[in-house]
């Protein structure tokens, strides 16, 4: 699962003063397998990778921002940016002004269509024409005279005319004289490029020299969009994309590629079947989806809610000066149960991680843990050492626990603080290693 992937990535992150080579190196690892799983082209999901870490790495993490919420932000802006940072609209400067849809049979052309004059009608209050060009299938032009009676949109047709271009021309024609200020030209499409479909759309597009020509993709296509988009540009030179289909569970990785390809805007994308369901695209929600960042954003917040990074720096230097104690192993506990899960928590005591978690305390133990601790002078907390026999057996009676747990105890806390100091000092590496994998 994606989010789980991207969780865990970030999680290496947590706890770290700095991103450096190599948190950075497992988190674009996840991010970039995250962009291919959402359709997104190798080499693109590479260069975007790379660009990220140029800008992760070394930047200091400023007291109140993780690292993991720092890469969070790169990661988002410079998704964002790729997709074109701010949402643009089409053309409506032409007096018509007319639009012309493009692009592959079932794509979503003759539905688009019908949104996009339902848009412009509601909200920019245009009134527009549509026209049907799609000579090809009888049953295409009904689609659109009954799309265009459900939104109360005139239609142009002529059944009996077998020439795109000319029906294209007229319709802007019928458009001037009945005071449409807003042409859309709904043609035929074939299921894959070919050249009776390229040049027909390039004659048309010729003939009536549109605003604004939109090339209409099937976000479910993958990574095919990629080549159908380079075809289509190639002969068209469009000026924007509409990206269909986008209310299922794709990811929406192809406008990412897309753009990359075609360096041309997403302008719309459409969220299901009915007519409402068109939105503008905005760059920022859509990397977003791909990140699904909302899980991740979330995540690093609620860890940054609980956890007090002042605190677990204190600890960091106990453990350095061989001070840790039990009233920090105490404060470390209470911070676990604050987060109210487990796992969660391992990865945020600063270099525990794994390493805990082997030491497999569940939380119930914690109950026990806590009542034997709070039974311990303050100088026992702080100097475990001094825990003798008959110590011991003070504290399992204060606690209401035996000797054995008490005993027990004392040996998780001692195996705990040896594997810390190990983490910290110069077989530190070979233990990230180790938690990383
Ligand atoms: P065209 O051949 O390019 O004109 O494609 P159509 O407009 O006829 O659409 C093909 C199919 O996709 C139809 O069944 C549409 O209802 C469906 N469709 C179009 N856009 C969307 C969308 O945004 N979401 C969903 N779920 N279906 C869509
Ligand atoms: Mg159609």
């Amino acid at each position: 699962n994606l989010s789980e992937k991207l969780d865990k990535a970030f999680h290496v992150l947590k706890g770290h003063g700095q991103i450096t080579e190599i948190n950075v190196a497992e988190t674009l690892k996840e991010v970039r397998r995250a962009l291919l799983d959402a359709d997104v082209n190798f080499k693109i999901a590479k260069e975007f990778t790379n660009r990220v870490k140029e800008k992760a790495l070394g930047q200091n993490v400023l007291t109140n921002l993780q690292p993991g919420q720092l890469m969070v932000k790169i990661v988002k802006d410079e998704l964002t940016e790729l997709m074109g940072g701010d949402a643009e609209e089409v053309d409506l400067s032409g007096n018509p002004s007319v639009i012309l849809m493009s692009g592959l049979q079932g794509s979503g052309k003759t539905t688009f269509s019908g949104k996009l004059a339902s848009y412009l009608k509601s909200k920019k209050s245009k009134k527009p024409l549509l026209v049907a060009c799609d000579v090809y299938r009888p049953a295409a032009i009904d689609q659109l005279h009954v799309v265009g009676e459900q939104i109360g949109v005139e239609v142009y047709s002529d059944r009996g005319n077998n020439d795109p271009v000319a029906i294209a021309k007229a319709g802007v024609k019928q458009a001037k004289s009945t005071g449409c200020n807003v042409v859309i030209i709904d043609t035929a499409g074939r299921l894959a490029v070919d050249e009776q479909m390229m040049t027909e759309i390039a004659n048309i597009h010729k003939a009536i020299t549109p605003q604004e020509t939109l090339f209409v993709v099937d976000s479910m296509t993958g990574q095919d969009a990629v080549n159908t988009a380079k075809a289509f540009n190639d002969v068209l030179n469009f000026d924007g994309v509409i990206l269909t289909k986008l209310d299922g569970d794709t990811r929406g990785g192809a406008a990412i590629s897309i753009k990359s390809v075609v360096d041309k805007p997403i302008k719309f994308i459409g969220t299901g079947e009915k007519m409402e369901a068109i939105d503008v695209f905005y760059p920022s929600r859509m990397a977003d989806r791909i990140l699904g960042m909302g899980d991740v954003v979330s995540l690093v917040e609620r860890a940054q809610e609980q956890f007090d990074e002042e605190q677990a720096r204190k600890i960091q230097k106990k453990i350095a000066k061989n001070r840790f104690g039990f009233d920090d192993f105490l404060s470390q506990i209470q911070q676990i149960k604050k987060m109210g899960n487990m796992k969660d928590l391992m990865g945020m005591i600063p270099g525990a991680g794994k390493a805990l978690k082997g030491l497999d305390i569940d939380d119930d133990a914690f109950k026990h843990i806590e009542a034997i601790i709070h039974s311990m002078t303050p100088e026992e907390r702080s100097t475990p050492s001094k825990l003798n026999a008959s110590r011991k057996k003070r504290i399992a009676m204060g606690s209401g626990r035996t000797v054995q747990e008490v005993n027990q105890l004392l040996k998780q806390f001692e195996q705990m603080s040896k594997m810390m100091k190990m983490m910290q000092g110069g077989g530190g590496k070979k233990m990230m290693q180790m938690m990383q994998n």
